[in-house]
């Protein structure tokens, strides 16, 4: 299966001559960034416009007492490719490095590491068949009837309109889902988990990528956090071509005699800034931001529903947990523990330990996103007291908490049907497109890579004329 890790379009070739072509890119996040990077390449005139005061996003940054940090927990997956290519390409790929991110299950007040074979075997929570049946399924093997077939999973839109509890109960067995993936799922979709698709499963097992059965799954980190490479970004785009602080609010048709789509091509864009308002030509429009600004901008409805994320940085002087990754099985106020400082070294921020606490939202009625810093704070420590007694609060320095309600969508069945096409022309009208979570490439998990190949898509659509 293509699972857009690698992107493989042809870009040299250009049929549009771009020379005093200007295109606007809505949103400085990642797809923003990269789409206006090769925009440029391609010889176009670029203007990036961010709302917030800093670029990058999802992928923003706090200060340690060392490197940054990002806000949300960020690592990559050996199966992405594009984003490696693009660090070389910016000249920052001697910043990525791979290293082991050692994951676990909390189950019955007990860490269980899952790592390696032996630790996989000794988990006492799956019979050895579980265990076998999804040791298959995980390899892609449809073992169904006794008879092993190799290309059952290869072709995931049959599994698109399949709930994942069907699913697994079929292609594994009822423990392997109660047992493993349904913790999982509810960390992830909460009360949604129901809505997810099979397709989206099998096509999330295989995204994870490497996995070394003697130590574990290998994941990427830059040296100095993702920040190198955003920074290795603005620099390839231009500073003097990204204005932050500055929120477009409008984009502007020509209409040739009509009001359809068809009629329709961009000409304007209105930005709000601290200096006033501005209305500036363009070419060309990419909206690289959540699907809610291209509805408030072009009036494009997107069908895709967003869960929310509530993410807690704690630094503490000491470590709490083994692992990288902790998923907890049972009664929690959180979804997953996730210490960073297990993945990258402690000494990269003076010696502090940095953990993630982490939650997905599905409403803006959970508590966890209704209470304030102070509440979340309290009940969070106090929840990480109760699964380790021997936390203590006088380990922690400091909690910063950030909140996004589109934090990832809800890949329910029926979910690629519901993405927002590169080009806009027949929806929205000639110059208008869009690069985003809501992107084909933002599939099967939303990722920077994801967002990067996103960016390009659009970008060579624009070089294409297509
Ligand atoms: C909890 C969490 C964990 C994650 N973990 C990982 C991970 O481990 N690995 C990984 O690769 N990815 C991870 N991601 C996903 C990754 O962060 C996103 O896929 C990626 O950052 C999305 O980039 P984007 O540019 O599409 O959107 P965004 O980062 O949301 O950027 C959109 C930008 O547009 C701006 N904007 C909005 N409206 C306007 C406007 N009207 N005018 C101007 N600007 C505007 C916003 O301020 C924002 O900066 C995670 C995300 C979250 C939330």
């Amino acid at each position: 299966m293509d699972i857009e890790g690698g992107y493989r379009r042809e870009n040299t070739l250009r049929r549009t001559d771009p020379s005093g072509d200007m295109i606007t890119v809505v949103g400085g996040g990642i797809a923003g960034l990269a789409a206006a990077y090769r925009l440029q390449e391609h010889g176009f005139d670029v203007r990036v416009y961010e709302a917030a005061d800093e670029v990058g996003g999802l992928a923003a940054l706090y200060d340690t007492a060392g490197d940054p940090i990002e806000r949300y927990y960020h690592h990559l997956s050996k199966s992405e490719e594009t984003i490696v290519e693009l660090a070389e390409e910016l000249g920052v790929d001697d910043r990525l490095e791979w290293s082991i991110g050692k994951n676990a299950y909390y189950v019955d007040g007990v860490v269980h590491p899952l790592d390696t074979a032996t630790q996989i075997a000794a988990y006492p929570h799956l019979s050895l068949y579980d265990k076998f049946r999804l040791g298959m399924l995980t390899l892609g093997v449809d073992v169904r009837g006794g008879r092993p077939r190799f290309d059952s999973y290869d072709d995931l839109t049959e599994y698109e309109d399949v709930p994942v509890r069907e699913f697994v109960e079929e292609h594994t067995t009822r423990g392997v889902y109660e047992r493993f993936f349904d913790p999982l799922l509810d960390a992830k979709f909460g009360d949604r988990k129901e809505d997810v698709s099979a397709a989206w499963l099998l096509g999330r097992i295989r995204f994870r990528g490497e996995r070394d059965l003697r130590r574990g799954e290998i994941l990427g980190y830059f040296d100095g956090s993702f920040g190198v490479l955003i920074d290795a970004l603005v620099d390839g785009v231009g500073r003097d071509r990204i204005t932050t602080g500055a929120r477009v609010v409008d984009v502007g048709f020509s209409t040739a005699g009509g009001e359809s789509a068809a009629d329709r091509g961009v000409e304007t864009v209105t930005v709000e800034a601290g200096s006033g308002t501005e209305t500036h030509e363009t070419d060309g429009v990419v909206v690289a931001a959540m699907p809610n600004v291209l509805e408030a901008l072009t009036g494009y409805e997107c069908d895709i529903d967003f869960q929310g994320a509530v993410c807690a940085v704690v630094t503490m002087d000491r470590q709490l947990l083994d692992t990288y990754w902790l998923n907890i099985a049972e009664e929690a106020p959180f979804g997953a523990l996730i210490e960073h400082t297990n993945f990258v070294p402690p000494d990269r921020y003076g010696g502090q330990h940095l953990l993630y606490v982490a939650s997905y939202v599905q409403s803006s009625d959970d508590w966890r996103w209704q209470a304030d810093d102070a509440t979340l704070e309290e009940r969070w420590l106090d929840g990480i007291a109760e699964l380790f007694p021997s936390f203590s609060r006088e380990h922690v320095a400091s909690v910063r908490i950030s909140r996004n309600p589109r934090a990832a969508p809800v890949y329910e069945r029926g979910y690629l049907e519901t993405v927002i096409p590169y080009h806009l022309h027949e929806a929205v009208g000639d110059g208008v497109y869009y690069a985003g979570m809501a992107s084909r490439a933002q599939y099967p998990e939303r990722s920077l890579n994801g967002g990067i190949v996103a960016g390009f898509e659009c970008a060579d659509r624009i070089a294409d004329g297509e």
